[in-house]
């Protein structure tokens, strides 16, 4: 830029050249709507380059005469556009801090538990109580592998190859029919590995995984849980397995339940029964002929819980211990359907489906 006078380049200093590049300044910072757009606008407006500072610095240009009307004229011209961007500076501040303070607000009613707490399983908290229960009772826990060798899970159960008690079993076999790995399809073999390990007498129970090939709906599924017990011992007699299993029953359905023992078979005991239980929902008296009809024990006053007998004298034999010295008893529940009474849950999906919805109610159990 020459200081020197140049006619041409003194013409934007007129004073409505002067009001225009004003009142366009004035125009865009009103217009303005966020400080970004405001540095922009004093950049353009009043920045270096500005039509303001260009004429401001082409005052000396101007002949001596003309110089101090023109600076004036500039310089109120200047002093309201810097005023104009202070004013809307400050606003667009006080603006964008409303703001920040808004967005950046805790909402104190939000739910915090984002990551809920989950709960024990009910099989597992349930499988707890029940070895609590025969622990109370001098029973000791045993645990057995879930895959098994046939011959503790069948042969020496008393279940021979050619017996029809092993087809009712619908079998895993691991590896192939022949090679004598199965996934055990009860808790039973339990009793063999615990008869040919401990000194007797012998209590154990034993509650864990078995598995059938079934296909997974309301009742059925191709895991689930049992619990085996087992008490060899000098003297025992049916007597003391009613006693025993009529305990177990007050604890997990509380006192007054009414049990009873249907005769049954099982290959590995002998005499065997079936442990029923009073149905709970109508006491027994949907099975008088008038009263009204009831789903849950489907109108027989009971309902099947377990099965149970005295130990077989061929599974006594298999495991070394002389069936005329000593005898026991055996029995068997399904901690599933245990639930199922306990708890009405009427669904096996529910309890393999690991949805936190059915688990949470039972709370957490330790
Ligand atoms: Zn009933």
């Amino acid at each position: 830029m020459s200081n020197t006078h140049d006619p041409v380049a003194v013409t934007p200093l007129t004073p409505e050249e002067v009001a225009q590049a004003q009142t366009e300044a004035l125009a865009a910072i009103a217009a303005a709507r966020d400080l970004d757009e405001l540095k922009q606008v004093r950049i353009a407006h009043a920045g270096d380059r500005s039509p303001i500072a260009l004429a401001n610095r082409r005052i000396g240009t101007l002949p001596p005469g003309e110089r101090a009307e023109a600076g004036k004229r500039i310089g109120a011209a200047r002093k309201a556009i810097n005023e104009a961007l202070a004013a809307r500076q400050a606003e667009l501040e006080a603006e964008r801090d409303a703001r920040v303070l808004a967005e950046e607000a805790v909402d104190v009613t939000l739910p915090w538990d984002r990551t809920p707490l989950g709960a024990r399983h009910p099989l597992t908290t349930l499988q707890e109580r029940i070895a609590d229960a025969f622990v109370a009772m001098g029973y000791e826990v045993a645990e057995g592998p879930e895959l098994e060798g046939e011959w503790f899970n069948f042969d020496a159960l008393n279940i021979a190859p050619d017996h029809p008690a092993r087809s009712e079993h619908d079998t895993f076999f691991v590896e192939g029919p022949h090679t004598g790995k199965v996934l055990r399809t009860q808790t039973s073999p339990v009793q063999i590995r615990a008869l040919l390990s401990r000194p007797l007498p012998v209590y154990v129970v034993s509650p864990g995984k078995v598995f059938r090939t079934d296909e997974l709906d309301a009742t059925h599924s191709p895991v689930f849980h049992q619990v085996e017990g087992l008490a060899v011992d000098k003297g025992l007699t049916m007597a003391h397995l009613k006693g025993t299993l009529d305990r177990f029953a007050e604890v997990m359905f509380g006192p007054g339940i009414d049990t009873r023992f249907r005769p049954n078979y099982f290959p590995f005991t002998e005499p065997s029964a079936e442990m029923d239980l009073r149905c709970f929902v109508c006491r027994g008296a949907s099975a008088v002929p008038g009263n009204p009809p009831c789903r849950t024990c489907k109108s027989e006053g009971w309902i099947e819980w377990g099965g149970c007998g005295m130990v077989n004298p061929r599974v006594l034999i298999a495991c070394g211990v002389d069936p005329t010295v000593y005898s026991g008893f055996a029995f068997g529940m399904g901690i599933e359907r245990t639930l199922m009474f306990r708890h009405n849950a009427e669904d096996m999906r529910d309890m393999v489906e690991g949805d936190i919805r059915f688990t949470l109610p039972f709370g957490m159990e330790v």
